[in-house]
């Protein structure tokens, strides 16, 4: 077996969004897992180069799905010459991107350049997709894609060995333990992402999750992902009687708001912290993701 060694960068990201990506360094060569967005590309870059190794070295990206937080700055790696990994359904928008870039621009508006930057076709014979379970071998490292879906439809969670690059399938977790779900548009589906992590609980060898937002979860696996879980079937299920009312879009914001942070209270967590964890997770975005879930489960409220 070809050793490894994984650094995890902190890519410094200038939003209230810890993003990390990871550097695999094997005796063969470099292995970059997720990008970060493109605003953080400079950070990284330096970040590698305190590690002691070259950027342009990279030529193997592997993305666990193509929010712009985790595949944003993919582009620059393919233009250096990198072959990027991706889910089949992500294809399309990293070989175009005007429309995740039109979209996005509609949300942010003028703060999109600062928030993340920009977006440019990779070619084509730079993208591979990746089947449900196919291992791809990069420079001796076996590299196991875990079709994931409940967060994003095309996101896959990466397995090398007894690690495993989870994406934001463990959810958003600091320090000190507490795990929430990041739920943003269109495509959240609680059933899915349920099930996805079942199927990564059921691969015995795993025993540490390197997840993006941020850092690396071991020990008691299972109750991280049991809690993660039970506070996604909460939320979604907080959430239905202002879908079935259709209560107007502010009211719900503020009393999701008031709801997860007595949560996050509740978990003992200091002032700070809950801070923190609500900055990260956008109030609006997971209100927005979670209504939009109950009206493809459930049609339009009567
Ligand atoms: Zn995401």
């Amino acid at each position: 077996m070809t050793d490894y060694k994984i650094h995890i960068i902190d890519t410094q990201y200038h939003g209230p969004l810890p993003i990390a990506t990871f550097l695999v360094e094997s005796s063969k060569g470099l292995v970059l897992v997720e990008t970060s967005a493109h605003s953080t590309l400079e950070n990284v870059k330096l970040k590698i180069s305190e590690l002691g190794f070259d950027w342009k070295d990279i030529q193997h990206v592997l993305l666990t799905h193509i929010h712009l937080d985790h595949a944003g700055a993919a582009w620059c790696f393919a233009e250096n010459g990198a072959t990027v990994y991706l889910h089949p359904f992500g294809y399309n928008h990293m070989n175009d991107p005007s429309k995740l870039l039109k979209s996005a621009t509609m949300i942010y508006g003028d703060l999109m350049d600062y928030l993340w930057g920009t977006l440019k076709p990779i070619p084509a014979d730079q993208l591979v997709i990746v089947e449900d379970g196919e291992v791809i071998n990069i420079l001796g490292l076996d590299f196991k894609s875990i079709h994931s879906p409940g967060h994003a439809k095309h996101h896959i969670a990466w397995q090398l060995n007894n690690h495993l690059f989870a994406g934001d399938l463990a959810g958003i977790c600091f320090e000190n333990g507490v795990v929430i779900p990041p739920c943003p548009p269109p495509d959240i589906n609680i059933e899915d992402w349920t099930n996805s992590i079942d199927k990564v609980l059921a691969i015995q060898e795993i025993d540490t999750y390197y997840i993006t937002h941020i850092g690396k979860v071991t020990g008691d696996l299972i109750g991280h992902m049991k809690k993660l879980k039970k506070t996604l079937k909460e939320y979604a299920e907080f959430l239905l009687p202002y879908f079935q009312n259709q209560t107007d879009l502010n009211q719900t914001v503020q009393e999701f708001k008031r709801y997860t942070m007595d949560r996050l209270k509740a978990e003992g967590l200091s002032v700070k912290q809950i801070k923190d964890y609500e900055d990260s997770n956008s109030a609006i975005g997971s209100v927005q993701g979670i209504l939009r879930y109950w009206g493809k489960k459930l049609g339009a409220p009567q």
